[in-house]
């Protein structure tokens, strides 16, 4: 049995390759020896935009966290460095920590997936250390432009969890998935909906800086309406409705999974023909 930490020569092994994927077989006409050897291995960090399926070492900063869609999941979101951005996932675990959304890490031994043509970081098997300072994210330049023909609920004034790197939306029972009943929310503006140019749509996730911009609303304007309102939080969805549906948006940011994650955002100003043109491309699904 190989120890972890000790060095040893291999030889008659196999080395073939497997979907891109580097695979060393040992068999019975191998021969292992352990070697002294005095130097540290010295991890190669890899770009982001050069990984492949494998098992690699990144430094780069966590720029997103989802909400889990598995109840196995410790953790998922996108992890970005200067060339690029990749989903990660860390899955439940004993003594697997969290990352914090906005951290920079060196990730050592993570390892890369292909699932359909999609990379993926799995770091369960990864060491993870917190490093100082910030970096410069290429947090994607995709373009889409259409109408905005539907408002998907979760947007407008929301709660967020309150415990230290989480940041899930509540339910309205203020009930964090991972963390249960949070009383202690923070609240935050979010508009989650679709875009139609008239040939595709695209699902946008827009977050609060973008947002009060586009529906002309801060974050303490929107809790002063919920709190004054008999339709609490409703009352803002609903405003934030009215303000977006119908309108022409122009928006950039990284495109994941058919979801555009925009970092930022404008509304186009069209003459009322030609958004009437648009709009019947659409589908008239307003
Ligand atoms: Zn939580």
């Amino acid at each position: 049995m190989l120890e972890e930490g000790k060095w040893y020569r291999l030889e008659s092994a196999v080395v073939d390759q497997y979907k891109g994927m580097l695979n060393l077989k040992v068999h019975s006409g191998t021969t292992i020896r352990e070697v002294s050897h005095e130097g540290t291995l010295k991890p190669t960090i890899t770009p982001i935009k050069d990984l492949a399926p494998g098992v690699a070492c990144i430094r780069g900063k966590v720029v997103q966290e989802w909400e889990a869609t598995h109840d196995r999941i410790l953790q998922s979101g996108m992890f970005a460095d200067e060339t690029g951005a990749i989903r990660f996932v860390i899955w439940k675990e004993e003594g697997r920590e969290r990352l914090n959304t906005g951290g920079i890490y060196t990730i050592y031994y993570a390892t890369v997936d292909d699932f359909n043509g999609r990379l993926s970081l799995t770091l369960n098997t990864a060491t993870t250390v917190p490093e100082e300072g910030d970096i410069e994210v290429n947090t994607g330049n995709s373009l889409f432009e259409g109408a905005f023909v539907h408002l998907s609920p979760g947007s407008g004034l929301v709660r967020r969890c309150p415990v230290e790197g989480c940041n899930r939306v509540l339910s309205r029972q203020n009930y964090c998935p991972v963390h249960e009943i949070q009383p202690n929310y923070h609240y935050d503006l979010r508009i989650k909906g679709w875009l139609d140019n008239g040939e595709e749509t695209r699902e946008v996730l827009i977050q609060r800086g973008e947002t009060e911009g586009l529906v002309g609303m801060s974050l303490d304007q929107a809790k002063e309406l919920a709190e004054n309102n008999p339709l609490g939080m409703d009352e803002v969805f609903l405003r934030f409705r009215e303000a977006l549906l119908g309108r022409y948006l122009s928006c950039r940011g990284r495109e994941i999974d058919n979801r555009l994650l925009v970092s930022s955002c404008e509304l186009l100003h069209y003459k009322p023909e030609q958004l009437a043109d648009l709009l019947n491309r659409a589908g008239g699904s307003l």
